[in-house]
């Protein structure tokens, strides 16, 4: 409480008015007593004065009068002494009697032989011109300060003479003296009674101010309980505390609010699947949400109030947030992210304004668009693959069926070959829209294989049939290792077996003649494994990945000349993603390769 500082400066006005105060009415007080105090001493001394001049005035008047004079012994100057002193005694005062002339006739308190002549004192001079005249000095005849007063004695308009009193100063002086200390005292009192005062007073106005003060700080540091209550409700200090207390109130009210607006805003920006980040008009991160920060590679809660080219160094994000806000436009970039290979990042950043008061600064949306990109060039690639695949044997046909026709004259073995070559063209051709045929039937409904409940066993029995005419033509031996208990999975039986078969057909083509394939199917409680294992020609490590993907060969014209489209293992790996499976290959060059699949088991009734 004492360390308040509204309570002294409080204080210190009120002390400073105090004593100011004090000082003011005290000076005007002593100056009063002083002068009413000078005045009652002049008033006095004049009163001796008098009294003085009428007693003896007539010493000092004519020869006419002078009889009476002698007749009462005024004339005598001794017995005029004896009178001064004795009025002298009454009174108090130093009287002296000085004659027209200046002489010094009597005095009360020394011998006038011992004195010079007074005409010249001012208070003489005085009363000559004036009638009365008044002094002050130090008399050397008494060896201390005295007031004086002269009064002329008159007879007949001329000056007969002078009666004059006097008091020590010293004693006046000390009177007032004492008159000023006990206004100095009472002044004194008063002002540390005043001051006392005036700091009970002042703690009382600064008491509920500091109430005031506490309740607001902690109202900052997020304590909204605290009640400010006053201790007269009527006053300004009363209404103070009301308005504060239905400030602190409506205050807790709007933090409410703008807290469950703020976690909804983040709920929403949480859970989307672009990156979000806002910046203020400094480019400093209001907002990050957690997907871009992930594409930014950063921590969301480390990058706040932070500028956004401190925080990454991916080039184009300061760089479309800052182009947004310059423009005043939407401002869109595409990049690639820097030291995470083949990541296509697309920004827009748009500005964000408050109303007509101006920019307050961006957002920044960032799309992950590699696996649209990737789609995209996978389409392009696959239109310009199966145009490519159409126009090789449509070309052939066309030239051999134009020199057929051009030449009718060719000889019969020739034209014979040409047919031939006609007819494995439009194989070719057909085996090439079959596949695209059936590419595009899972492309359309990639789950609507997952129908009946198949017999695994069936379908590998009956893709290994179906082969034999082609494994027989290069006397090629299939194993089939199967478990006695019916396993199945969840498909159409004709998909999976197309799948048995390409596997197979490909084992064949890429066989030696008189080689051997085996065929396994294993089950576990979850999954089945269907194994087709040769030991031809193998595939290179760096085709292994690619093998799946539409149109790729490691040989190109070797496949062809086997009658292969490039499109059998690209089918074979969609049918069995359709049915919830996967397929893997393990690979030697020269050893052989096995291709693996596994579909999830099927345990209920058949
Ligand atoms: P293709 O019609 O050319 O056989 P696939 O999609 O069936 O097309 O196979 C793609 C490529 O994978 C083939 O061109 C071939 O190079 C390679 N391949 C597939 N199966 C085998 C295998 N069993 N042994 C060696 N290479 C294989």
């Amino acid at each position: 409480m004492l360390r308040s500082r509204f309570l002294w400066k409080l204080y210190a006005g009120y002390a400073l008015l105090i004593v100011l105060t004090a000082l003011v009415v005290g000076a005007l007080v002593a100056t009063s007593i002083v002068r009413s105090a000078e005045e009652e001493t002049d008033r006095v001394l004049l009163g001796d004065a008098t009294l003085l001049r009428v007693m003896v005035a007539e010493s000092l008047v004519g020869s006419d009068r002078a009889g009476v004079s002698e007749r009462e012994g005024l004339n005598d100057p001794g017995h005029l002494e004896a009178r001064v002193r004795a009025i002298a005694t009454a009174t108090g005062s130093r009287l002296t009697v000085i004659n027209a002339t200046g002489e010094v006739i009597a005095d009360s308190n020394v011998s006038p032989s011992g004195l010079d002549n007074h005409g010249n004192r001012a208070e003489i001079v005085a009363a000559r011109e004036e009638g009365i005249g008044w002094a002050g000095r130090f008399s050397r005849t008494l060896g201390q300060r005295m007031r004086y007063v002269a009064l002329a004695i008159y007879e007949d308009g001329a000056i007969q003479g002078f009666a004059r009193a006097a008091v020590p100063l010293v004693s006046v002086e000390a009177h007032l003296a004492s008159l000023r200390r006990l206004v100095l005292l009472g002044a004194a009192i008063a002002t540390i009674a005043a001051l006392a005062l005036a700091f009970v007073v002042a703690q009382r106005i600064t008491r509920p101010l500091r109430g005031l003060t506490a309740a607001a700080r902690a109202l900052s540091d997020g304590d909204y309980s605290r009640r400010v209550v006053a201790a007269d409700p009527a006053d300004e200090l009363g209404s103070l505390a009301d308005a504060f207390n239905i400030m602190r109130v409506r205050l807790r009210e709007q933090l409410e609010t703008a807290t469950l607006e703020q976690s909804r805003l983040a709920a929403i920006l949480g859970s989307m699947v672009e990156g979000v980040v806002a910046v203020d008009r400094e480019e400093r991160v209001v907002h990050m949400n957690q997907v871009a920060a992930d594409l930014l590679g950063v921590v969301p809660t480390s990058v706040q109030g932070r500028r956004i080219w401190e925080v990454t160094r991916v080039h184009g994000v300061a760089e479309a947030l800052r182009e947004a806000m310059d423009s005043d436009k939407p401002a869109e970039r595409e990049l690639l992210l820097p030291g995470r290979a083949d990541r296509v990042l697309e920004l827009l950043a748009t500005p964000l304004r408050n109303g007509a008061s101006g920019l307050r600064g961006a957002v920044l949306v960032l799309e992950d668009v590699t696996t649209v990109r990737h789609l995209e060039t996978v389409r392009q690639d696959f239109v310009g693959n199966v145009s490519h695949e159409l126009k090789t044997p449509v070309t052939a046909i066309r030239g051999l069926a134009e020199t057929l026709i051009d030449d009718p004259s060719m000889p019969e073995e020739i034209r014979r070959s040409f047919l031939d070559r006609i007819r494995d063209q439009s194989l070719r051709l057909s085996r090439l829209v079959i596949d695209l045929l059936s590419l595009s039937r899972l492309d359309a409904d990639p789950s609507g294989l997952r129908t009946e409940p198949t017999h695994v066993q069936a379908a590998v029995r009956a893709a290994v049939r179906a082969i034999e005419p082609m494994s027989e033509a290069k006397k090629i031996r299939i194993a089939v290792d199967v478990p006695d208990v019916p396993v199945r999975v969840l498909g159409e039986l004709q998909a999976l077996e197309e799948v048995v078969s390409n596997l197979l057909e490909n084992a064949i083509k890429y066989s030696p003649e008189g080689g051997s394939i085996e065929v396994a199917i294993q089950a576990d409680e979850r999954e089945v494994a269907i194994a087709v294992a040769d030991h031809g020609m193998g595939i290179a490590k760096p085709h292994l990945d690619r093998i799946f993907e539409r149109f790729y060969r490691v040989d190109k014209a070797r496949s062809r000349s086997l009658g292969g489209t490039g499109l059998g293992l690209a089918i074979v790996k969609h049918i069995v993603r359709s049915l919830g499976g996967d397929i893997e290959v393990a690979s030697e060059p020269g050893v052989g390769s096995t291709f693996t699949i596994r579909l999830p088991r099927h345990r209920g009734a058949a």
